[in-house]
């Protein structure tokens, strides 16, 4: 694998300015800019200031978050990624599937408390690994996972929530199922790298994190006319180049279907009884600046998310990586809860949505919540829904697209 060298700064200065202006960086510069903004505080700046120029250019001084309840409907998973703390073992007293009455109060909760977005996440086809879940799930009269999570999601509907799948790799028939009863749905590349499953790599033992496949699910996604959300993980291991490989494979279906609204560079931070226990998060410079590099190279059409509750791990008295973040390219906290923990980062409690619009505030941008579909998505691309999908969704929306606030978010 040829490796790029890092550009002088003025090159540096340059390549991002043609970015700005072209809305596209190719491999070779972006492989560079990740090298030179490694390398060089003062690329990282530049890259940092023409990432957050592209963000204002596409869309203005708004930055959104979902106010949502995060369902872990199972956490039992036939992966076992390194990094994983979600993932439980039959055995572990943790292992837990929600029943459909718990799925059905928790949303209940959600919505009393303001939240819109109710996202299912869960871990992948448990029923091919676990004979005892198999066989509960049977004896509830549901043959997979998907299929009970059909039910899930539509008692998050009755509840008064949107739901929002992430399910982990879907065939396309089970794409089918469920668009009618999401407003979105997301699937993380993670990596395209092949190179993370091999043995002593973050993905040795996770088969459905093989890229081809996740790539396949985002295609079918995209023919199907599925909002989706995809995104980046950082410091599992994988290289520059590999980076910019996946985000530029985020780029191609966002170019070719229009249905990625949003991408997530999500760092990695060890979690205690994980594999990866032992390995360091990525640094506050590298996650800025693959921030900054992934709104560059991802162009005017996708949101960039940033989980805020992830910006805070490294250093809790260090309070301005939020700004940082603000300061390139990001334009979406994504789903903050008021009810729920985030289940994949348990340690790492979500902001107070009141504080967060302070943040968001003090670095000369507004916060607007959203529901789990961009505005333009919904008024602008309403084949991209179920029609009733579609006229449910917009019922919880403003005549902009934004979520109507509720009082109660409000006070959150
Ligand atoms: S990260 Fe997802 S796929 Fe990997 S073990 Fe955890 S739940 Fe399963």
């Amino acid at each position: 694998m040829a490796t790029a060298h890092p550009l002088p700064l003025r090159e540096a200065e340059a390549a991002a300015r043609e970015a700005v202006e072209t809305g596209v960086v190719d491999r070779a510069r972006a492989e560079a800019l990740g090298y030179a903004a490694r390398a060089d505080r003062r690329v990282l700046e530049a890259v940092a200031a023409a990432a957050a120029e592209a963000k204002q250019r596409a869309f203005g001084d708004v930055v959104t978050v979902s106010p949502n309840v995060f369902i872990p409907l199972t956490n039992l998973c036939r992966n076992r990624c390194t990094y994983c703390t979600f993932v439980k073992h039959p055995n572990d007293p943790a292992a837990k599937t929600y029943t459909l009455p718990e799925v059905s109060e928790t949303c209940t909760t959600a919505e009393r408390a303001g939240c819109i977005e109710a996202l299912m996440c869960l871990g992948d086809k448990p029923e091919v690994a676990f004979k005892g879940y198999r066989e509960w799930l049977g004896e509830q009269g549901y043959q997979s996972t998907v299929e009970y999570l059909v039910d899930a999601c539509r008692a998050a509907i009755d509840a008064g929530l949107l739901p929002h799948t992430n399910a982990g790799l879907l065939r396309q028939e089970q794409l089918v199922e469920l668009r009618p009863l999401n407003a979105s749905m997301g699937l993380m590349l993670e990596s395209t790298s092949e190179r993370l499953h091999e043995k002593g790599q973050a993905h040795f033992w996770a088969p459905d994190k093989k890229p081809a496949l996740r790539l396949r699910m985002h295609h079918e996604a995209g023919e199907l006319k599925i909002p989706f959300t995809s995104g980046i993980l950082l410091g599992i291991g994988e290289t520059i180049e590999e980076r910019v490989d996946t985000l530029l494979a985020i780029r191609e279906l966002a170019d070719r279907y229009g249905h990625i609204q949003e991408a997530i560079v999500q760092p990695f931070h060890p979690k205690p009884d994980t594999k990866m226990r032992g390995a360091p998060s990525p640094e506050d410079d590298d996650v800025v600046a693959w921030v900054a590099i992934a709104r560059l190279v991802l162009g005017p059409q996708v949101h960039l998310q940033a989980p805020p509750n992830l910006a805070k791990l490294q250093d809790p008295d260090q309070v301005d990586l939020l700004d940082r973040l603000l300061r390139a390219g990001v334009d979406d906290w994504g789903g903050v809860s008021p009810v729920t923990i985030d289940f994949i980062n348990p340690e790492a409690p979500w902001p107070k949505l009141d504080a967060l619009r302070e943040r968001t505030e003090a670095a000369g941008q507004r916060l607007r919540q959203r529901l789990p579909v961009y505005p333009e998505m919904l008024l602008e691309h309403p084949e991209f829904f179920d029609p009733a999908m579609h006229a449910l969704a917009t019922t919880f929306a403003r005549p902009d697209g934004y979520a109507r606030e509720t009082p109660r978010m409000e006070a959150a």
